[in-house]
């Protein structure tokens, strides 16, 4: 049995924790694989609450758990995901966008994931006032630079793909930071002889992921780019209700969906669970690998085919194409797992 450690969230956040709860049970009771799920609260709800976006014992709680599946939070985002990055360590932010059958996609080729820096970058919030002007301090290091790379790297040497890694950056006008992301990836790909590795500028890489997506493999960049471009790339397949995320450490790690709250639609019984449970997908093969547990890989799987054997047959939610509630959906994966 593995212990979840559930952030429930704010907007649309409830409603998916729902979805991913009922999904859960379901895989207990029809496949035979227990999770334990504590529900937290961290996020706008929370601060209201509690004065603080990540109390101690929402954190104390995620600590004593064999991973966790966070549902998107509102405004206070950056004092909540942002902080449980870097805490636990969880460097890598893993964001996978694939063409599947019946999707209003680009194109149907398309099979390709962002690897994104997470504990680094703009997003670290040091900013302040100097004088008439504000200042954010951009800091990236030669060593996560380099654990990043060797991800991407290693992660193109396991994926049945073109075997290729693309490092995007900015070089060319942040030649000091990401003048040493992009050295730091050059140094990493020379291990790795048997994949391609490039260099793009991230102005380029936009347009290419508009342009030609299916030219993509595993693309390797900074925190803030990896953040846009995710959203970029989640449309370029279907949009950002199958946007699934994982955020991976050494040896922790917390699965959420690329969007955010989504307050426009909230409580309206209308958000794609998808994204969420495609993450719950990626949880299982995290977990899986590292217990060394096929069965658990496996229901992982058979949770994937379920949502996109329904895809397929024309049982979706609005935002792809199709009239199903969050609700109808989520009983259409349960009576079909
Ligand atoms: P953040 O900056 O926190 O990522 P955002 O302002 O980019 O948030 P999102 O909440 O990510 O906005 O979503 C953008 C829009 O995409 C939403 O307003 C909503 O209409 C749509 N959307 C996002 N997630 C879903 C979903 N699961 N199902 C359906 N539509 C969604």
């Amino acid at each position: 049995m593995y212990k979840i450690s559930l952030i429930t969230g704010d907007g649309i956040g409830p409603e998916l924790s729902e979805s991913a709860v009922s999904v859960l049970n379901a895989i207990h009771d029809k496949l035979d694989l227990k999770f334990d799920v504590a529900k937290l609260s961290a996020g706008d709800k929370a601060l209201a609450e509690t004065g603080k976006a990540l109390p101690d014992d929402t954190v104390d709680a995620i600590k004593n758990s064999d991973v966790c599946l966070k549902a998107p939070v509102g405004e206070s985002a950056a004092d909540v995901i942002v902080v449980l990055r870097r805490m636990l360590d969880l460097y890598a932010n893993i964001r996978p966008s694939k063409s599947y059958p019946h999707m209003p996609a680009l194109r149907d080729d398309i099979d390709m994931v962002i690897v994104r820096e997470n504990t680094e970058d703009l997003y670290i919030g040091k900013e302040f006032s100097l004088g008439d002007s504000a200042v954010a301090l951009r800091i990236i290091s030669e060593a996560a630079s380099k654990r990043i790379a060797k991800y991407a790297f290693e992660s193109a040497t396991q994926r049945n793909n073109m075997k290729k890694v693309t490092c995007v950056h900015k070089s060319n006008v942040m030649r000091v930071t990401d003048g040493l992301f992009a050295k730091a990836c050059t140094e990493v790909s020379l291990n790795y002889p048997d994949i391609a590795f490039e260099e793009m500028y991230v102005d380029a890489c936009a347009m290419n992921l508009i342009r030609q997506p299916q030219k993509f493999d595993v693309v390797v960049t900074t925190n803030l780019f990896g953040d846009i471009l995710s959203d970029e790339s989640s449309q370029v397949v279907g949009g950002l209700g199958m946007a699934p995320a994982a955020n991976i450490g050494d040896d922790f790690a917390l699965f959420e969906p690329v969007h955010g709250a989504a307050f426009d639609i909230a409580g309206k019984n209308i958000a794609n669970p998808s994204s969420f449970l495609l993450s719950i997908k990626m949880m299982h093969d995290w977990l899986g690998n590292k217990h060394n547990d096929s069965k658990c890989v496996d229901v992982g799987k058979k949770l994937e085919s379920t949502i996109f054997d329904l895809v397929k047959s024309g049982i979706k939610t609005k935002d792809i194409g199709g009239d199903k509630s969050t609700a109808e959906f989520t009983k259409h994966i349960t009576d079909n797992l």
